[in-house]
């Protein structure tokens, strides 16, 4: 009996050790047993499997709401993949600005820039006045005879209009510049006939003056104004420069007709007015070689040209002349020979964005009479524009 006490007894005391201690590991999880002594070396013969084991019973889980469980599944779906942006649709091509004469002749009004400010800074109008003007004028190239003619004009005005102040002398030669640079109405206008198909442009000067590139700039804004055109690569010395208007006709989507190397360019004009008068095309650019002016026979060829161009269909409405202003004077020279030779209607100066030379325009203006209808102020399409006198001398002077 005793003995049995004893064994209940040490059974009670051994059974409430154990739920203590499973107490105090539920109220404190940090708390680490000693770690289970490590299980025995596995048999070497294979020993059936232990009996499955029944899964002790789960501890009771907290509810978990409909709410909940809606936001569960809604966190384990798929995440919604936002829809990639749209690329930014590129932004619209600004339309050409044309430019101003302002921002482009800064070379030429530089050159101004000295003089003015020496005659402004005088005071008075005095000799040192007169010699600062005369060499502005002269090393813009404005060319002795028209500086002279000018100087000639200002001191009978300073005379009879009793200008004393250096200011209003430069308004009198600014004056004076405009009235000999401006045209007659209408003279300016590129000339088109529409009663006339094809009306042909004919385009001359030496090699390099930015004949073709005119050519192409023209194009374009023909296009736009609802013209069709086709372009003559009556150039048949040089083919790269049929290769050059190629790629304008393309890029305006013009028309082409060129030649064989060498080939007559008469020849190629007149394919191009049968092409034009069979396909209602009412404007041919035509490009002409461009050998020295002092080549005879290049002036001989022009002449050969024009006349093909002038037989019908169509007409020849204008015959321009292209000059670099940046050769200044020699400019002069090229437009005297072209004039002579083949008619010239009007003037193209370009690159007068690269150059202190832009006097030349007074010249040609003055010296041979032909309207300057066009300027180069920069190689894109839109830096061709039309000459406008005002604009021109006010970029001089600032
Ligand atoms: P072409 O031999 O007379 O046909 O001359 P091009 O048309 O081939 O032109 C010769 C070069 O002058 C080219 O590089 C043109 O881009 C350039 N050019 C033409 N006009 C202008 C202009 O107004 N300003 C500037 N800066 N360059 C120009």
């Amino acid at each position: 009996m005793t003995i049995v006490l004893i064994l209940l007894i040490a059974v009670v005391m051994v059974a409430s050790a154990s739920a203590t201690l499973v107490v105090t590991r539920r109220r404190h999880p940090g708390i680490e047993l000693e770690p289970p002594p490590a299980p025995p070396a596995p048999p070497t013969t294979p020993t059936p499997p232990p009996p499955i084991e029944q899964a002790p019973e789960a501890p009771p889980e907290a509810e978990i709401t409909p709410e909940q469980v809606a936001e569960l599944e809604a966190a384990l779906q798929e995440p919604e993949v936002a829809p990639a942006p749209e690329p930014p649709a590129p932004a619209p091509e600004a339309p050409p600005v044309r430019p101003r004469f302002r921002d482009r002749l800064g070379k030429a009004r530089s050159l101004f820039a000295g003089y003015v400010g020496s005659v402004r800074s005088r005071g008075k109008i005095n000799e040192e006045t007169w010699e600062d003007i005369e060499e502005a004028l002269i090393r813009a190239d404005v060319g002795v005879d028209t500086t002279t003619a000018l100087l000639d004009d200002l001191r009978t005005k300073v005379r009879t209009d009793h200008i004393t102040e250096p200011e209003a002398l430069l308004d009198a030669l600014k004056a004076d510049l405009i009235d000999r640079l401006g045209a007659q109405d209408g003279q300016r206008e590129l000339r088109y006939d529409d009663t006339v198909t094809p009306n042909v442009w004919l385009f001359v000067g030496v090699n390099g003056v930015g004949k073709t590139t005119t050519i192409g700039k023209l194009g374009l804004r023909a296009k736009a104004e609802g013209h069709e055109v086709l372009m003559a690569a009556a150039d048949t010395f040089r083919a790269a420069a049929a290769d050059q208007l190629e790629l304008w006709a393309k890029r305006v989507g013009a028309d082409l007709v060129r030649g064989a190397e060498g080939g007559d360019p008469g020849a190629v004009v007149f394919d191009a007015k049968e092409r034009a008068a069979a396909r209602h095309t009412d404007l041919i650019l035509a490009d002409t070689a461009g050998r020295l002016h002092t080549k005879v026979n290049l002036m001989e060829e022009l002449k050969k040209v024009r006349r093909v161009a002038e037989r019908p269909p169509g007409q020849v409405t204008e015959v321009l002349l292209v000059i670099d202003a940046t050769t200044g004077q020699n400019g002069l020279v090229q437009a005297k020979e072209f004039a002579a030779a083949v008619g010239v209607t009007g003037i193209v100066l370009t690159k007068l964005d690269g150059t202190a030379k832009g006097g030349i325009a007074v010249a040609i203006q003055t010296e041979l009479g032909l309207p300057i209808k066009l300027v180069g102020l920069g190689e894109a399409p839109e830096d061709l524009v039309d000459f406008d006198e005002h604009e021109f001398v006010d970029a001089l002077f600032g």
